[in-house]
């Protein structure tokens, strides 16, 4: 038996502790805002429309893996956690939010007066941005002293169509190895396994999302820390307009897929 230990002692983040060689990172799940923060949102960004709806919910069967996962609390408009520490562009000549998003993903104001100053974006970093990275460091270094591989695995989810980022419909599950740079390709091609041998989701490996800064920065396959991020289409198992309601028969239909995937990716990492 492994014994799960559910930290909250950072209000960045929820932990959840295993011995797997498997750590599950969910920095767009928080719908958390600090008040003074909160006081200045427009009334299109108060609805966090932004947010990776439900995703704890949809991969409820982590922790019986042995899985660790590190769940952010904040919303995305506090400061997104998938961003470099300076501002830099994930995707320099395409349109993106930064590490303060100022516009939503339907290109509204995120902010009623002034955008937040570059001194209160430094405070914001040190108490939800580092926190959050030096969890999935730790967490990661206390995993490879057990493995020789470690896997993590970076859950999104977005909105399936929004014109300002792509053209039409996003394929329904869109990989990310930064073009190959964040694991070994043959952890990919496992994982890829079940997905290719289903008719039911579209699918993409490094198309439009390739991984963000947590797939670049903490996948070192060098270093035996193979990274993937997996953008999943929010239409595949929710309701996309406010409330943003999970449907329990689409996510029913897709959680096994995605077991099997993580079923893959742990298989690859402890037969290293
Ligand atoms: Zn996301």
């Amino acid at each position: 038996m492994i014994a799960f230990e559910r930290d909250t002692s950072d209000p960045a983040f929820e932990r959840i502790r295993g011995d797997a060689p498997l750590v599950v990172s969910m920095p767009h799940v928080g719908i958390g805002l600090p008040a003074d923060i909160a006081g200045r949102l427009t009334p299109q960004a108060a609805t966090l429309a932004d947010t990776d709806w439900h995703l704890p919910l949809v991969y409820d069967f982590l922790a019986a893996l042995g899985a660790t996962v590190i769940v952010a609390t904040q919303s995305r408009y506090v400061i997104d956690l998938n961003r470099p520490p300076d501002g830099s562009s994930l995707y320099p000549g395409m349109a993106t939010t930064g590490l303060v998003p100022t516009e939503t993903f339907r290109g509204e104001p995120v902010w009623r007066d002034a955008p937040p100053t570059d001194t209160q974006i430094a405070e914001r970093r040190e108490r939800w941005w580092r926190p959050y990275h030096d969890a999935l460091s730790e967490e990661l270094a206390r995993l490879r002293t057990r493995h020789p591989r470690v896997v993590l695995w970076d859950a999104h989810s977005i909105a399936s169509v929004l014109p300002r980022f792509f053209e039409g419909r996003l394929p329904d599950l869109n990989f990310g190895t930064a073009s190959g740079a964040s694991c070994d390709l043959e952890l990919i091609h496992a994982v890829l396994d079940p997905v290719r041998a289903q008719q039911h989701y579209s699918w993409v490996l490094d198309g439009r999302y390739k991984g963000g800064h947590i797939t670049r920065h903490h996948g070192r396959p060098q270093d035996g820390v193979h990274a993937i991020q997996l953008e999943m289409a929010q239409a595949i198992y929710m309701d996309e307009s406010a409330p943003f309601a999970l449907d329990p028969a689409l996510s029913a239909r897709l959680r096994p897929l995605l077991r099997a995937c993580l079923h893959r990716a742990l298989d690859w990492a402890l037969k290293g």
